[in-house]
């Protein structure tokens, strides 16, 4: 199959399909001068600008490995921190502080939280707690110490919502390719998550590191003997997915989502040569590649 496409690349190398799934194409792919375009993502994930027209083979060949990240990337996870975060600083209602520094302080309070403690909602829980405490005066009560792990409950409480076309595509991309889920958190909570989403069949691995980082990509492609020029790293973070696989020398395909974690948020970095940095709007998207 051929298509015309446009490919667009920023200054990290990313490039993207035109008019795809039949959606007006994007304002910032028609602009024609390097230096007046709009930001190809938020201003957190850099500037693109359109190079030119070509007609190619659109598909990588079959046999490709798709390392592929879960929250976000396969199913709603971010979006219900953020719910239960607004319900938190609702019940605190602090009379001084408003409503975006108290979510500051809860973002410092999560970040050391991650750190010592790894990630996951044990660590969402005792921020929670940490953050009240340091916001308020007394120590917090009975009453008020359930309500606030009632916030986060709300999150493990959560059916598992697949994104946009995960159901039909994973299959597709399964019968083409090896797919190894790799997503880092919680073991525990991440494959209970896995097991209930329904998708568990279509992956011959799955992988959670504690972070993953430039190592964690490593001891994966040692582990299943995987050459860097036929595996890719899919997934919704900069920070977690994108750059650290483009550092251990594998390609990337990034899929935004619009409510990507603020922790997760990170520059693009550029593909180094012999590289691809592709991005999808919708997870479907991927099957105009692979
Ligand atoms: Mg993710």
């Amino acid at each position: 199959m051929r298509h015309d496409l446009w490919s667009v690349a920023t200054e990290s190398g990313v490039k993207r399909r035109r008019g795809w799934r039949g959606r007006p194409t994007p304002h910032y792919l028609l602009a024609p001068v390097r230096g007046e375009l709009p930001p190809l993502f938020d201003a957190n994930y850099g500037a693109g600008t359109l190079l030119n027209k070509v007609t190619t083979e659109t598909h990588f060949a079959p046999g490709q490995t798709l390392l592929i990240d879960a929250d976000d990337t396969l199913w709603e996870n971010n979006i219900y921190f953020e719910h239960a975060i607004a319900a938190f600083i609702s019940y605190l209602d602090h009379k001084e502080y408003t409503r975006e520094e108290v979510r500051e302080r809860l973002n410092a309070v999560e970040r050391e939280n991650v750190r010592l403690h790894g990630y996951g909602l044990t660590s969402f829980r005792r921020a929670l707690v940490t953050c009240f405490e340091s916001l308020t005066t007394g120590p917090i009560s009975p009453a008020k110490h359930e309500r606030i792990m009632s916030f986060a409950q709300s999150i493990a409480d959560q059916e598992i919502e697949l994104l946009e076309g995960v159901a039909e595509t994973l299959p597709v991309l399964a019968s083409r390719h090896k797919l190894i889920l790799m997503t880092k958190g919680n073991q525990v909570e991440q494959l209970d998550k896995l097991a209930r989403s329904g998708v568990r069949e279509h992956f011959t691995g799955v992988e959670v590191p504690r972070e993953k980082d430039p190592g964690a990509y490593r001891e994966v492609c040692a582990k299943y003997e995987l050459g860097p020029g036929t595996t890719w790293m899919i997934g919704n973070s900069p920070k977690s997915d994108i750059n650290p696989a483009l550092a251990c020398g594998l390609h990337a395909v990034f899929i935004h989502h619009p409510h990507t974690w603020v922790l997760e948020h990170e520059v693009l970095d550029a593909a180094p040569a012999g590289q691809q940095l592709l991005e999808v709007e919708t997870f479907g998207g991927l099957l105009e590649w692979f």
